[in-house]
């Protein structure tokens, strides 16, 4: 059985008298390796590296970090095909989208790579008589990552190039459900020349994670994963006095206007809700459509299009989407599938009776779809994480916004219409942190910043891009001058000025 450990101080180890936790290959619900679960030792060791390192790193000029993310970035191209084979063996989701993935990541580190830029402060002369003001952004120190299972190699990469590149030293805590990729890109990172100590790794669950966020030399969080947790952490970490960026869980909705093109919404709905087998934080799960006639020709749609798609592992070059991370998940989503039932909705698509030769033990799940879903269900809102698309019928725009803006969860929206006024009120009033106009999923590239609103990010920072930056670093204000004629004595009043 494979045994995976930690990455401390440039160094991978495995213990024989750690706890350990199964990996599954989801597709044939084997288990094929096991993953150590870090003590709150082992993360002190962690920290105390991490501390040691950031002395020196942080020292270095700008652009010397800014070369070695250089170095990672070719290393990480050249690996990629290599890293999306970790991502899809232990997630399950397909090789182009596993690599999608890994690609979607890399463009973060070509961000940190122009890092110097964004460090620049800003100077203003002569703020007073002979006074000169500047400000610089400068490190935290130790900062931690805890990511979650279903982008092994994406979530990570939006933390630790921007933490490394700001002159940050980091512990990445991925999740214990697929460890293998993380792991690599870190190992990656050293032989691109970030040194020993600077990054490391730290598998495991609570007991590691509440190690990190109670340990007082660990100075920002930064957190991916379920609101719950993503709550607990942020208010876990604030009363410990850290910086905290905690991004939650989604309900994604698609509002599709009666002037909506038929082929082109149903084939984004089709992408977006099971890409991925719906395990992606971006999915589309709700589509709110405008009128019933809009309502009934988009499930027709959906239906015919759910009828041809191709589920399987991911090493069927055919499939559209693979199976569930694991078997709890798939039960999960199950129970989801059994309570829209009851209260109402209709499942005029139902998956569950998928069965794969050769695959009868994998977490698989065909397409889903539920009709006449309304908002007081549990299906509406809880997000689900799965291939299931409900369709929520309202009479008029107007309805279908509140109830984006009522629910709970603010990640992603987006507007399928081709009127320009209604989409131009729709961006402007939508409560929700990513929205789009006829584009499926509205995820802003690595230059720009991640994040939702409302229950879906805890915290003032969204993540990568400018707010990436402002979030792992903090801003020093200067104020000089150089003594010029009589020395004109103490001054006791505040200076005003002149
Ligand atoms: P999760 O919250 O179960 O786990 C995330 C991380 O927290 C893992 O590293 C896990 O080990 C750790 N963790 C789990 N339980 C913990 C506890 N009780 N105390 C401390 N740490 C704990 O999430 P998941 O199932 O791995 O990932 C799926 C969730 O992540 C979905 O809700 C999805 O929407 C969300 N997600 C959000 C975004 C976003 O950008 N908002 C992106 C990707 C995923």
């Amino acid at each position: 059985m494979i045994r995976i450990g930690q990455l401390i101080n440039g160094e991978k180890s495995t213990s024989s008298d750690s706890r350990t936790g199964p990996v599954f290959n989801p597709a044939t619900g084997q288990q094929i390796a096991e993953v150590e679960l870090a003590s709150t030792a082992d993360v002190a060791e962690a920290v105390t590296v991490a501390d040691a390192a950031f002395i020196e790193w942080s020292g270095r000029t700008p652009i010397n970090r800014a070369r070695v993310m250089f170095c990672y970035k070719q290393l990480l191209e050249e690996h990629a095909h290599e890293l999306a084979e970790l991502v899809s063996r232990e997630h399950g989701k397909t090789l182009p989208d596993a690599l999608g993935s890994v690609k979607r990541g890399i463009e973060i580190v070509e961000f940190a790579c122009g890092i110097p830029q964004l460090l620049k402060g800003e100077y203003s002369a002569n703020v007073g008589s002979g006074v000169d003001s500047f400000n610089m952004r400068q490190p935290l120190g130790v900062c931690a990552g805890i990511t979650p299972f279903n982008f092994p190699a994406m979530v990570p990469l939006w933390m630790f190039p921007v933490a490394l590149a700001c002159g940050n030293s980091f512990i990445l805590k991925p999740s214990e459900k697929d460890p293998s990729c993380p792991l690599r890109m870190v190992e990656l990172a050293h032989e691109a020349g970030v040194p020993p100590g600077v990054l490391n790794v730290v598998n495991g669950d609570k007991e590691a994670v509440d190690a990190l966020l109670q340990d007082h030399r660990v100075k920002a969080v930064s957190f991916v994963g379920s609101s719950p947790i993503a709550q607990y952490i942020y208010h876990q970490g604030a009363a410990n006095n850290k910086r905290v960026q905690a991004l939650g869980g989604a309900k994604n909705h698609m509002i599709v206007m009666p002037d909506a093109e038929t082929d082109r919404t149903v084939d984004a709905l089709i992408g977006s809700a099971f890409g991925s087998a719906g395990e992606r934080c971006m999915a589309i799960s709700i589509a709110v459509c405008v009128g019933d006639k809009t309502a009934d020709r988009i499930r027709d749609g959906l239906l015919e299009a759910t009828s041809k798609l191709n589920v399987g592992p991911y090493t069927d070059p055919d499939a559209d989407y693979g199976p569930l991370n694991t078997k709890a998940h798939l039960n999960k989503v199950l129970g989801y599938l059994d309570s829209g039932e009851q209260e109402g909705a209709k499942l005029v698509a139902d998956g569950r009776d998928i069965s794969l030769q050769g695959y009868e033990e994998g977490y698989f799940l065909g397409p889903c779809i539920f009709d006449h879903v309304k908002t007081d269900m549990t299906i509406y809102k809880e997000e689900i994480f799965g291939p299931v698309l409900g369709i929520v019928r309202t009479d008029e725009y107007g309805e279908a916004l509140s109830m984006i803006n009522n629910h709970a969860l603010g990640n992603g929206a987006t507007l399928f219409t081709s009127n320009g006024g209604v989409a131009r009120h729709f961006l402007e009033r939508a409560n929700i942190g990513m929205v789009g106009v006829n584009v499926p999923i509205p995820v802003p590239v690595a230059y720009h910043s991640f994040g939702g609103w409302k229950q879906s990010l805890f915290g003032d920072h969204s993540m990568h891009g400018p707010e990436g930056v402002r979030f792992y670093t903090k801003l020093k204000t200067a104020t000089l001058t150089w003594p010029a004629g009589e020395n004109a004595g103490p001054e006791f009043s505040i200076p005003v000025l002149s």
